[in-house]
């Protein structure tokens, strides 16, 4: 009785939380996935807004923000250049508050929360030697994780378990297990690894972001395998990567898609690059 009653309680609570969305449109790369919500863009994003200023706060008090202003200017100008394309998948990206900041810290990581608050660490750029065309193709990649509302939708997914926890919590006496939006934004964003499905998409739409503001498609290849060339601590591969999508398949998707993308390159390239995306 008590079961039946916790299993009819526990999926209602899930049905009316829960909302299914496309977050993005398809590009010239087609992702098209519909994603179960149960949180709001406005929630996630005000979160995800106050806990990035927390960190650069942070980051600023140990005298690691943005030290070297060369290396800010090239990682602002990448930035120009790649925010303009993000209206081809979702049109509101425009009037994103973005941000980028640069982090000295020896981890080879950039990352973007939702609603589009980045950072790159030096580690990343100096570590592996980085063209513009590569980092390119790594904040290509990261803003297309914010695109993609990848966060609010792993964070839906935490929701969903614990809001389950919860109303056992209710009945059983235990208390709430839940945990701060933005402590759990950032931690997804920063910390916990992605599903090779939210992988894969951001390489994808990664691609054609790059290849939109005229940056060559094909560095996504050259940036994965001098990834697991040398980022790592030890020199090997970082630890992150072994969470990613097997490697030979990823490189082989790359290709396929930076191949895909490439007149895209092209005839941005042939105005200049700068302009692309409009
Ligand atoms: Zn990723």
């Amino acid at each position: 009785m008590m079961r039946t009653l916790f299993a009819a309680a526990a999926s209602a609570a899930l049905l009316w939380g829960c909302q299914s969305v496309e977050t993005t449109k398809e590009g010239a790369v087609g992702v098209d996935r519909q994603q179960r919500m149960m949180v709001s863009s406005e929630e996630v994003d005000a979160s995800s807004k106050k806990a990035y200023s927390q960190m650069m706060a942070e980051a600023q008090k140990k005298g690691v923000l943005d030290r070297d202003p060369a290396t800010v200017q090239r990682v602002q100008n990448i930035t120009k250049r790649l925010i303009p394309t993000t209206t081809v998948f979702r049109p509101d990206a425009a009037k994103w508050p973005w941000e980028v900041h640069v982090i000295s810290i020896d981890e080879a990581n950039a990352w973007c929360m939702p609603g589009g608050k980045m950072a790159v660490y030096t580690g990343l750029i100096q570590k592996l030697n980085l063209t513009d065309d590569e980092l390119a193709a790594v904040m290509g990649h990261e803003i297309a994780h914010a695109l993609r509302e990848h966060a609010r939708e792993r964070v839906s997914r935490q929701m969903g378990t614990q809001m389950a926890v919860g109303i056992a919590g209710a009945l059983f006496g235990i208390g709430n297990l839940g945990q701060g939006l933005g402590n759990m934004v950032a931690d997804v964003t920063l910390n916990l690894p992605n599903s090779r499905l939210h992988e894969t998409e951001a390489d994808r739409i990664g691609v054609e972001l790059a290849a939109r503001a005229g940056y060559d498609p094909r560095a996504a290849v050259t940036l994965w395998e001098k990834m697991a060339k040398g980022a790592g601590a030890g020199g090997g591969p970082p630890k992150w990567l072994s969470t990613h999508p097997s490697h030979e398949d990823r490189l082989k998707d790359l290709r396929e898609y930076a191949a895909k993308v490439m007149p895209l390159y092209q005839a941005s390239a042939s105005k200049g690059g700068a302009s692309a995306g409009k």
